[in-house]
């Protein structure tokens, strides 16, 4: 479903919200007592499915969620993308190879930040990332045979002359 349209439910369990899709799934998100944070996740609980809706939770409980329209995520995605890039921006292949733990960490922080950006863009274009991902791979695996193109790094259409 392209353009998912969610409503909030308030009249739930205080201190819980109701986030709902008008095609009928729901999802109850906790609302945290104001000045109260929520328990760090566990590392199993960190995949791509329970970002998604922290994403969710983070938007709806600022009522930034009007804001994340298709277009604005993938401006903001493109936006994060060239924060990573800009840290890369004039080094040499050999400097960019050898970053400090200071710079390796800025960088972690805005590809934390592309990631946040492609969920929420996949979330509202109901596409399943992971899913997404092994079909382009599966499709890349047919353009690029690797008998064919071991070692060379040329665009498929190379082969196709
Ligand atoms: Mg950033």
């Amino acid at each position: 479903m392209v353009g998912a349209v969610f409503y909030l439910l308030n009249a739930t369990t205080p201190g819980k919200i109701a986030l709902c899709e008008w095609a009928g799934r729901c999802q109850i998100l906790r609302v945290p007592k104001p000045g109260k944070t929520d328990p760090p996740m566990s590392v199993s609980e960190r995949d791509l499915k329970t970002l998604k809706m922290a994403l969710r939770k983070f938007a709806a409980e600022r009522d930034w969620d009007k804001f994340h329209s298709p277009k604005n995520l993938a401006m903001a995605l493109i936006g994060e993308t060239a924060e990573i890039v800009e840290h890369f921006q004039w080094l040499t292949e050999a400097q960019s190879k050898r970053l400090s733990a200071a710079k390796k960490q800025e960088i972690q922080e805005e590809i934390g930040d592309t990631l946040i950006y492609l969920v929420r863009l996949a979330d509202k274009l109901n596409v399943d990332l992971t899913e997404a991902a092994f079909i382009k791979l599966e499709k890349n695996r047919q353009k690029y045979p690797a008998q064919l193109v071991k070692g060379k790094a040329h665009k498929y259409t190379h082969y196709q002359k």
